[in-house]
């Protein structure tokens, strides 16, 4: 099991990952309301799903995006979906399930709570202070064969995010043959709703971007492409049958 599995991860394990990113828990715990995302543990029991660390401080994609937007993003917005989710399936059978079977299985509440949950742990992984370039290996070789080049897929892809109408996120999907393609989504959707395995995706909703960007969604997308982790993605291309995720 992936040691980001919201559903596994022991809090043990998540306090020492926590303490691995030094000032970035400080800034957390300082707002108090992030914080509570480490603390409800209250009274020894156990909330089924924990928000993960970010794989990175929050200052650590300055410029293309300040730790005010990350502050809230991530702190506030993402542990706000953790919080209300466990609120929502306590006493339920999806208090035992595994944060990737409560995406594919739900709906209402619960289903957006979970997916937001879910594409958010994702979506933070898709970005990395070491990212950019061009992607390498059997995911390349798939990007060239189902788009024609990488340019025209980067073009595609920042098309769907940019147009996508209302909150929602733009995908990378792959089908068990390996298929490529670009799905934009409302609101929670995912492409594990559709037997798609998702390979890469952009947030779009007007929280991920407002601080730093205001209206700009075409400036902030085109910023992706300087932060994109293609290390990340073609690690789920390869995975795609057996997800750690
Ligand atoms: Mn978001």
């Amino acid at each position: 099991m992936h040691p980001n599995d919201p559903s596994q991860i022991s809090r043990r394990k998540v306090l020492t990952a926590g303490a691995s990113l030094g000032c970035a828990w400080v800034l957390l715990r300082g707002t108090g309301e992030a914080g509570g995302v480490l603390l409800q543990a209250k009274g020894g029991t156990k909330m089924p799903f924990t928000q993960p660390p970010l794989p990175y401080a929050l200052n650590a994609l300055v410029p293309y995006l300040s730790e005010e937007q990350m502050q809230f993003h991530y702190g506030r917005h993402h542990a706000a979906y953790f919080r209300n989710l466990n609120a929502l399936v306590e006493g339920k059978p999806e208090a035992e399930m595994t944060l990737r079977e409560v995406v594919k299985r739900s709906s209402g509440s619960v289903f957006n709570n979970a997916g937001q949950a879910w594409n958010h742990t994702f979506y933070w992984h898709c970005m990395s202070p070491s990212g950019g370039g061009e992607p390498k290996g059997e995911l390349a070789a798939a990007i060239e064969r189902d788009f024609g080049s990488f340019q025209q897929f980067r073009k595609a892809f920042s098309d769907a995010a940019v147009t996508l109408f209302g909150s929602g996120w733009a995908w990378l999907a792959a089908d068990a043959d390996g298929r490529l393609s670009i799905m934009a989504l409302s609101n929670a959707d995912t492409p594990l709703r559709y037997d798609k395995e998702p390979i890469l995706t952009i947030d779009v909703w007007e929280h991920a971007y407002y601080i730093d960007y205001r209206n700009e969604r075409g400036r902030f997308v085109e910023g992706f492409w300087t932060v994109v982790n293609w290390d990340f993605a073609l690690a789920r291309y390869k995975q795609r049958n057996q997800p750690e995720w």
